[in-house]
């Protein structure tokens, strides 16, 4: 029996963010209120939609028979069981599939490109249905108590279950309850603000910074139930997620790293790690940190006291009453001089974490600098990317 390689999207997995249909040069990618699918007929198997997806939801495939339609695959709740009949024998299966997915797996990983020294990271050990248990072990509120931002800091204990996390990566929280549907509310992804060995040392912990969510009346789902959780409360967990957003484990990568808002939070778990393993390493960390106000900024006042020989902390601030407004691209190029002295080195890796939208506008000031003194940025950007030194995670 003829087999082909279908593209699908793990509904369980899935956080409908519509980054691949955003990525999708042939608009295969397609969505209803519940799922997002792939086209068969359309799908040209070019990969471009693999390396975004944040989760790893679009990266599944399937040798199949009869291909799954476009109306069959936005009603599933889960991926189904691969396709079996009497004709097929498993053995020519087993075949085709290993031929197919040859083909495949230089295509998919050339894209998705993590730095070379980074360990490789664990990935989907937990899902919807077979989530991790974890017991929160602190919640704060980082951000000022007269803000109307309200950002905070979770700590979950993960007790006896094994979760290993990279810096970088993120994990998935199952909501309790269900959507207007009736369907369980699809996984909320925040990223990991502490180390691989823990807020703590050694404790089977981890760290995350998540903002309260609220548009008028509406309060956001995972947003609103992680905020409000107390000491004490246990929480389902999925993932780990993310294979390419990870740090470099060698001391003398340079890394620049740009975020607004609680894209803080993996930026934390880098610079913890450094800190904890290579407190004198050479290369050197350069910090860009945007918010309205200080009281805004989560982890400020530990920010403030990092030593300056360890790191180099700029932060911008873009509502104070007394000063102009300043926002991470302004203060890039204020400290232009020094992030090209950077840029110029192959041992520099760049991060950037934020808001959807942040991207552009950091990336213009990299040109900006670049131009100022005679490096080429569109160049020197895509060598970077290929080279698993330019990693984006915008949300
Ligand atoms: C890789 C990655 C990492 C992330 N890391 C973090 C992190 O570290 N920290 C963090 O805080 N977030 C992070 N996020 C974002 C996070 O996953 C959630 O998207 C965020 O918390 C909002 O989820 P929510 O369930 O609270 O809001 P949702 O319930 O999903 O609502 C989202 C928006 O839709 C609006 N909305 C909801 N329901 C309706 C309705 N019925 N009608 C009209 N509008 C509606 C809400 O007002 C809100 O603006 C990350 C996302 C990704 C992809
Ligand atoms: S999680 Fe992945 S598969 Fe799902 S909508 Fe986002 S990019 Fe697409
Ligand atoms: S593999 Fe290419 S054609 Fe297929 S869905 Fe992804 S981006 Fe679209």
């Amino acid at each position: 029996m003829e087999l082909q390689r279908q593209h699908l999207i793990d509904p369980a997995i899935c956080i409908r963010c519509n980054t691949c249909e955003e990525a999708c040069p042939i608009d295969a990618i397609t969505h209803n209120d519940l799922n997002y699918v792939v086209d068969f007929d359309k799908c040209e198997s070019c990969m471009h939609c693999i390396s975004p997806c944040p989760t790893g939801a679009i990266d599944s495939w399937r040798a199949v028979a009869k291909p799954w339609s476009v109306e069959e695959q936005l009603t599933w709740d889960d991926l189904p069981d691969d396709q079996e009949g009497d004709a097929v024998e498993e053995e020519d299966v087993d075949r085709e599939i290993v031929a197919m997915f040859d083909v495949a797996e230089g295509k998919d990983r050339a894209k998705i490109i993590p730095p070379k020294t980074a360990p490789k990271p664990k990935l989907h050990l937990y899902s919807r249905n077979k989530p991790a248990k974890a017991v929160v072990a602190g919640n704060y509120r980082i951000t000022d108590k007269d803000s109307d931002t309200d950002i905070r800091h979770i700590v979950l204990d993960f007790g006896a279950t094994s979760f290993p996390v990279l810096e970088g990566q993120s994990i998935g929280i199952l909501p309790p309850g269900e959507d207007e549907k009736g369907k369980p509310h699809h996984i909320r992804l925040y990223s990991i603000a502490s180390p691989r060995d823990g807020e703590r040392p050694n404790r089977n912990n981890l760290a995350l910074t998540i903002k309260r969510v609220v548009d008028g009346d509406i309060k956001g789902v995972g947003s609103n139930y992680m905020c409000d959780l107390k000491k004490g409360d246990e929480v389902l967990v999925t993932g780990p997620f993310g294979q390419t957003f990870l740090m470099p484990d060698h001391p003398e990568a340079n890394i620049i790293m740009v975020a607004t808002g609680t894209g803080a939070a993996p930026m934390r778990a880098m610079t913890m790690r450094r800190q904890r393993v290579h407190p004198d390493a050479p290369g050197k960390l350069m910090l860009f940190l945007g918010a309205r106000t200080p009281g805004d900024q989560p982890y400020f006042g530990p920010l403030k006291k990092l030593p300056k020989e360890f790191i180099d902390v700029n932060l911008s601030f873009s509502r104070m009453a007394d000063q102009p407004k300043e926002y991470v691209q302004d203060r890039m190029h204020k400290e232009g001089e020094k992030l090209a002295e950077l840029l110029k080195s192959n041992n520099t890796y760049v991060y950037i974490c934020g808001l959807k939208g942040m991207e552009k506008g950091v990336e213009e000031s990299f040109a900006g600098v670049c131009a100022a003194r005679g490096l080429d940025w569109p160049s020197l950007e895509a060598e970077m990317k290929e080279s698993g030194r330019y990693h984006v995670e915008t949300y």
